[in-house]
């Protein structure tokens, strides 16, 4: 329908006649103008509408943006993640801000031929996906490498939903980064380890790494105890304090001459021990001996003004063996040394 600039003019007409007669009556002797009347009152409600929608849109669109942010913040607090595994679909869904962390996408279909192609020992970050997609209820500590090449601890908690017949549709649960925890323990775990004046390990500590060394590398090595010789004597005439310099200095000397990979502890009193790793050559042990007996003496003279001499019992040993038999075997050579006047070392092969 066309609508000429007058029509307006007959519009403004037809209201005020409106008001005078009915509508009805009006619009059987105006059609056209009852028309163009409908449209106007159609198109204002369409925009009145429109206007309307945008508003509440706007609303929403704000109140998911804080809703977002609520739960960006609580994530934040908490450490945790959520995700929910849809069984069927084979799709992971991770809360936003966790998925961030983790170095997700926040959906991840197809997850299980992701499965296909990992590893889980070499690509440990799929190894948590493949868990996550495990259809069972439990909760699990797990070293996790994130996308970006860190690797950190997380604490997984999975629970199932099940439909009507009992069987499990989604798997939900969330992560939690429980780094910062389990370096607190290690910290605490390696305090516990060791000996408060040196630093070095303690015996049961020292006889645990020597003893996983000797039944899971297939290494040889040499197994060492260092005696200080009459310690009681310097005590004395020093006094405590400075046999307790002497003790912290030969552990430096220790840490000196020995390698990182070698483990070193305090055995108790005036007793050290050294393992060895990977030694199989007894010269090598013979010029670390050597070298030990001459720095400790130049050391305490050069501290204490009076030299200072220790006694060292070794065992070349090979791997499989029990600990207890390589210690029996080190200090019975430690005797033998005493024995034969002190300041010296014995090395026996097992
Ligand atoms: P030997 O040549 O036969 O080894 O004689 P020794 O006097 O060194 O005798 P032994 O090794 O049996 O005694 C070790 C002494 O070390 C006993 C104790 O007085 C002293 N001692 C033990 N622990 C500590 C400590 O933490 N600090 C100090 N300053 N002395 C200690
Ligand atoms: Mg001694």
């Amino acid at each position: 329908m066309r609508i000429k600039t007058g029509e307006y003019m007959d519009v403004t007409k037809a209201v005020a006649t409106m008001q005078g007669g009915s509508l009805a009556e009006f619009l059987r002797e105006n059609p056209d103008q009852g028309i163009l009347l409908g449209i106007i009152i159609v198109l204002i409600f369409a925009v009145a509408f429109l206007a309307w929608c945008a508003c509440v849109g706007k609303w929403q669109k704000r109140a998911a943006a804080l809703e977002h942010e609520r739960c960006i913040q609580l994530c934040e607090l908490s450490n945790e993640c959520f995700f929910q595994y849809d069984i069927k679909k084979d799709r992971i869904c991770f809360s936003g801000y966790g998925a961030q962390k983790l170095g997700y996408e926040p959906r991840i279909d197809h997850a299980s031929s992701l499965l296909e192609q990992a590893e889980w020992d070499k690509t440990p970050e799929t190894g948590m996906i493949r868990y996550l997609t495990e259809v069972k209820e439990d909760s699990q500590e797990l070293r996790a490498r994130l996308l970006r090449g860190e690797t950190r601890w997380y604490q997984i908690t999975k629970k199932l939903v099940v439909d009507e017949k009992n069987r499990p549709v989604y798997v939900v649960g969330k992560i939690t980064d429980i780094q910062q925890l389990m370096e607190e323990k290690e910290r605490w775990a390696d305090k516990a380890r060791k000996d408060g004046l040196t630093g070095l390990y303690h015996p049961t500590a020292s006889r645990d790494f020597i003893q996983n060394y000797l039944d899971g590398r297939g290494n040889k090595g040499a197994f060492l105890i260092i005696d200080i010789d009459h310690f009681k004597g310097v005590n004395d005439r020093l006094g405590h304090l400075a046999g307790d310099q002497v003790l912290m200095g030969i552990t430096q000397i220790l840490q000196q001459i020995f390698r990182k990979d070698d483990i070193i502890g305090r055995l108790g009193g005036d007793e050290f021990l050294v393992f060895l790793t990977g030694v199989r050559d007894r010269k090598i042990v013979e010029k670390k001996c050597r070298l030990l007996c001459k720095k400790v003496k130049e050391y305490t003279e050069r501290e204490h003004n009076e030299k200072i001499s220790v006694s060292i019992g070794a065992a070349c040993v090979s791997s499989g063996m029990h600990y207890d038999r390589v210690y029996k075997a080190a200090d019975n050579a430690l005797y033998v040394v005493k024995e034969r006047g002190r300041d010296g070392y014995e090395i026996v092969g097992l």
